[in-house]
């Protein structure tokens, strides 16, 4: 089915036309529709799927022209996503004079009020700094009709719900309330029940699942080999661009120094960096000036970051949720990417949660040509098992040979340049 036949206005088509969309995903063919009835929505569908355009083409239909006053509020859980859904919108807006404002903590105010005295249409913004802008009299939410709850599972881990809820105290009863989770725990059920009405449900796919464009592998490694295997990867992998998650900060800020000596084009994305930091290095990596994204797990949500072919876990992912979320980065829209896993054997237990949770086995591989010390991790059974269950065949895109040890060798690929 075609954008065209949803129902959406003329303005918000062409807009869609000139972001170059040719066909709905699967949860704006079936959100679109729903949200242009009038209906709640609780929409489950992974990031990278679509879903920031499956609730704004709708609303924006029903928004139609600009009031000057705000009818519609987007909450997010950072400050990247804010920034990100509201560039969407500007995109997707841009044959009509709506009017969008972003607000969210960490920068000053002035910006912010000017975009609110300007007559915003639509507020997309962080819990903490629009309840600051609520009690300073800069915002107001009296008339919105369409409420958005972006990653409410993400704003639960970050204890953001009390805020949310001083929020949703403040917009009208009578509105449309869309709620966007990737899993749904008790306290956001809790807050289903109290801020939607009679809300329709949409799974897209496993809930649990990462994209299945994307081709996972784990690597078993040596705890003291871990960022030479790291650097052996780099230097084998044909990739585009390629984001690192690492546990912690420094850990982060560590692996890109040493990158940055093995001349890679780094970035570095965690929370102790300021707004203008992230901001350069989310820049600079879109539009190719950095080539390696290193960061944390607080850069794994949602962030926008187009055509990124591979995800390397330099650690393993302590929650299985951050390694849908990590994942999710890759395999975006139906581009296919890879997944690399680095594994030391303390990781036996997450990586098994992991499995689980995405209910299939991951290959283990050895990168080929790699000087391997010893690791009990080569002892396990299931990882001698060719295959590991995962699906069997070679991993990715990558060429190998089967050992007799049992081992994929992993990606032989070179890098082009
Ligand atoms: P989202 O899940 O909203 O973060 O979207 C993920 C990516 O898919 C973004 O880069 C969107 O611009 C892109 N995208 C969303 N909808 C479509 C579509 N119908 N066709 C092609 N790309 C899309």
């Amino acid at each position: 089915m075609a954008f065209t036949q949803l129902g959406l206005s003329q303005q918000v088509l062409e807009g869609i036309k000139a972001m170059g969309y040719t066909e709905p995903t699967p949860i704006q063919l079936r959100a679109i529709p729903l949200i242009l009835q009038g209906k709640d929505v609780i929409g489950s569908a992974q990031t990278g799927t679509g879903k920031t355009a499956a609730f704004a083409l709708p609303i924006l239909t029903h928004l139609g022209a600009s009031t000057g006053r705000t009818r519609c509020l987007i909450l997010e859980p950072t400050r990247e996503l804010a920034a990100q859904v509201e560039t969407a919108l500007r995109d997707f807006c841009r044959f009509t004079d709506i009017k969008v404002a972003v607000v969210y903590g960490g920068v000053g105010y002035g910006k912010q009020n000017d975009a609110l005295k300007g007559g915003a249409d639509i507020i997309v913004a962080t819990p903490g700094r629009l309840l600051d802008h609520l009690q300073r009299g800069t915002a107001r939410l009296d008339e919105v009709k369409y409420l958005v709850l972006d990653e409410a599972d993400r704003m639960l881990d970050m204890g953001f719900l009390p805020d949310v809820r001083r929020i949703v105290e403040r917009c009208p009863r009578a509105r449309h309330t869309s709620l966007f989770s990737a899993t749904v725990p008790p306290q956001i059920e809790t807050l289903i029940q109290w801020a939607m009405r009679t809300p329709e449900t949409i799974e897209i796919g496993q809930r649990r699942s990462p994209a299945e464009t994307v081709k996972h592998v784990v690597y078993p490694v040596a705890d003291q080999q871990k960022s030479d295997l790291l650097r052996a990867l780099l230097d084998q992998v044909h990739y585009d661009s390629v984001i690192i998650f690492c546990r912690t900060k420094h850990r982060a800020d560590r692996i890109a120094v040493l990158l940055k000596k093995n001349n890679h084009a780094v970035a570095v994305l965690h929370s102790n960096r300021t707004q203008r930091e992230r901001e350069q290095a989310l820049q600079g990596f879109r539009n190719g000036k950095f080539e390696v994204l290193v960061a944390t797990d607080i850069a794994a949500r949602g962030l926008d970051i187009a055509d990124v072919s591979h995800v390397i876990n330099y650690d393993v992912p302590q929650h299985p949720e951050d390694y849908v979320h990590r994942i999710g980065r890759t395999g975006r829209a139906q581009a296919t990417g890879d997944a690399f896993t680095i594994m030391v054997a303390e990781d036996r237990q997450p990586m098994a949660a992991i499995e689980r949770f995405i209910g299939k086995n991951i290959d283990r591989v050895k990168l080929e040509g790699f000087n391997y010390t010893y690791t009990t991790l080569f002892d396990d059974p299931k990882d001698k098992k060719p295959g590991g269950g995962g699906g069997g065949g070679f991993p990715g895109k990558a060429r190998g040979v089967r050992l007799s040890g049992g081992y994929f060798f992993g990606p032989a690929r070179r890098k082009r340049r």
